[in-house]
């Protein structure tokens, strides 16, 4: 760890715990630095969404309403249960059915396993707090959501990733995993396999049909010691712009056995309003609600107040159409641009084609680095582009090697011009590395 430069000369440092001594600074947090020291540089790193959709006038308006009615304003200023507010839990739920095109009364689980959180982040977090101990394993993508993976290291769980191709996780590759765990007698300290099934960030994939269900089964398969949580987040599953719509992993979990599933208000809605929702096993309801309620009480009340009244009047509906339609804009700039990034580079380059969510992804031949000490990297500021490297995404397994020629490219906040003039930037920047 650094020396603290805010530390005064001669005192002692506090005793950190072991986690706070393990946990890094997000990586992101120096290409955000960059991007404000450097105005006119063209920011594709920062996984933020696009300002201009932000539900400024409808939050105002339901505010409004909310508060000019004392008990119903009242209620939303006082603490809320610890699960969440029932209607909003119960709008999620039947929204969540709706997603899978299953009517709610087929639908797995119910309302009362839903908990609403503070953000989907804080999902991950509570069910890594009470299914993990130190040492035990967590399987990921390769590569996976740096903010996830970076946390897991924190508390001293050890990261195993499954390769990935254009179809999302690929099972056979979970299963040898866990066989091979098995074999030394390794696989009761695994008790996550964490998926991301639209979208994923860091590449924009989307996990193909036929592999949820073969996902489950090896999830089942290997729950030999205790059950495996089969940790499904769908962050981005409401930013689908074209493309196939699979249903849910645990639309496929009949009994909620061994699923979780993980949505957010933030990529759809609000990130401002910290408000996530999970839809859990029955028998993690009650260890997740202890766990936060000795964290929070509850989470923001009055986001969910707003959050419901969004839902019911239809205006978060309408809302997220009317996102979907901006983002899809920029998906198409960030496909056309890196299409044209293919013909005039003449590099075997690989694209993920983007059908949803804030990113694209650009595989780079080995021979040519991208991560931030890179050549690449250098000139691609010095162009004015910022993007992050793939290196960032790739979690700490000990038996992977970090491949450095990858990148994230995101398109939420950038304008729509500047997607297409920063993927031109990156195009020179790529012709002065290979000159
Ligand atoms: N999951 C994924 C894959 C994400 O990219 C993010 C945030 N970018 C989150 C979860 C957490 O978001 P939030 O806490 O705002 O719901």
């Amino acid at each position: 760890m650094k020396p603290d430069a805010t530390l005064a000369a001669g005192t002692r440092p506090f005793g950190l715990s072991q986690a706070a001594r393990h946990t890094e600074e997000q990586p992101i947090g120096e290409l955000i630095e960059l991007a404000l020291t450097n105005p006119d540089l063209i920011s594709l790193a920062a996984g933020l969404v696009d300002q201009e959709t932000l539900p400024n006038e409808v939050t105002r308006d339901i505010v409004s309403d909310l508060l000019s009615d004392p008990v119903a304003g009242k209620a939303a200023l006082q603490y809320g249960p610890t699960r969440g507010d029932e209607k909003l839990r119960h709008l999620v739920y039947d929204h969540m059915a709706g997603l899978d095109g299953i009517s709610p009364d087929l639908f797995p689980g119910n309302a009362d396993q839903v908990v609403l959180t503070t953000g989907s982040q804080q999902g991950q977090h509570l069910l890594a707090e009470v299914l993990l101990d130190c040492g035990d394993i967590v399987i990921v993508g390769w590569p996976s959501y740096f903010v996830l993976t970076g946390a897991l290291t924190a508390w001293q769980c050890e990261v195993r990733a499954v390769e990935m191709d254009d179809q999302g996780m690929i099972p056979q590759q979970l299963d040898d995993l866990l066989a091979a765990l098995d074999k030394i007698n390794q696989l009761h300290r695994v008790k996550i396999v964490y998926v991301q099934t639209f979208h994923q960030n860091p590449t924009g994939r989307t996990l193909a049909e036929p592999r949820r269900q073969e996902l489950l089964d090896i999830v089942r398969k290997y729950s030999k010691h205790h059950k495996l949580l089969l940790l499904e987040d769908a962050a981005y599953r409401e930013l689908t712009y074209s493309g196939p719509t699979p249903k849910s992993i645990l639309s496929r979990d009949p009994d909620l056995e061994h699923t979780a599933l993980l949505m957010t208000f933030s990529k759809p809605f609000s990130p401002g309003l910290r408000t996530g929702y999970a839809l859990l096993p029955s028998d993690m309801v009650e260890p997740v609600l202890r766990a936060k309620g000795g964290r929070d009480f509850g989470s923001n009340y009055f986001s969910q107040k707003i959050l419901a009244r969004a839902m019911e009047t239809g205006a978060y509906e309408k809302h997220v159409t009317a996102l979907c339609a901006r983002y899809a804009q920029k998906a198409e700039r960030m496909n056309d641009g890196l299409a044209k990034l293919n013909r005039t580079v003449d590099l075997d380059l690989r694209v993920v084609q983007v059908h949803g969510g804030l990113y694209g992804w650009v595989e780079l031949p080995e021979s040519i680095r991208a991560d931030p000490e890179s050549d690449l990297f250098r000139i691609a500021v010095e162009e004015g582009v910022l993007y992050v490297p793939g290196t960032y995404c790739f979690p700490k397994d000990p038996a992977r090697t970090v491949p450095m020629n990858t990148l994230r490219l995101s398109f939420g906040l950038a304008e729509p011009e500047e997607i297409t003039e920063g993927l031109d930037r990156f195009a020179r920047s790529l012709q002065r590395v290979c000159l």
